[in-house]
């Protein structure tokens, strides 16, 4: 299916006719009836998830922060941002985007001309959503995240719900 998707990236040729698995030619016109199934936050995420389509990232966070915000458990400016830090880190985990960004990936940090192992992610290059790192961004313990991670679970199973809806409709459309 990425493979499929790849065809309606930014700039990609739109006047191509591809083949399904069943020989019958899909065209740009079952592309589009297949898109306009989705809302827009849903069609972000199918270019980010399976085109790896950066360029959709900022709208795409914009639509995970709205929605974060909006909750019922948002009661006040704490929450507030608590939604906006639960909603990068569950976008970014939905995307499996978990590059350690004090390393930027390598694992190393320079620290006074000398090369040392990340501190962040122990020189792996790559962080996992546990519930410490999540909670050290919100800047709570463990054992506070605990008590709330019912709204990380939440915001991430949008996302879950978005590729259940991503590939029903493209199964149901093109028969892939
Ligand atoms: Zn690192």
């Amino acid at each position: 299916m990425s493979e499929f998707l790849a065809y309606l990236t930014a700039g990609s040729p739109f006047d191509i006719s591809i083949k399904s698995t069943s020989q019958s030619k899909i065209t740009p016109s079952d592309i589009a009836a297949c898109m306009s199934k989705f809302d827009t936050h849903t069609y972000l995420y199918a270019l980010g998830k399976f085109c790896l389509d950066l360029n959709v990232i900022d709208r795409l966070l914009f639509f995970g922060e709205l929605s974060a915000r909006n909750k019922s458990w948002v009661k006040n400016i704490d929450d507030l941002k608590m939604a906006e830090t639960l909603a990068k880190a569950a976008l970014s985990d939905a995307l499996g985007f978990n590059q350690c960004h004090h390393c930027n990936g390598t694992g190393e940090v320079a620290e006074k001309a000398e090369i040392k192992s990340c501190p962040n992610c122990n020189g792996k290059g790559q962080i996992n959503f546990t519930e410490q790192n999540i909670a050290d961004s919100l800047n709570i313990t463990r054992h506070q995240f605990r008590k709330i991670k019912h709204r990380y679970t939440e915001l991430l199973s949008e996302y879950n719900n978005m590729e259940i809806d991503i590939h029903f409709v493209i199964k149901e459309k093109l028969g892939f």
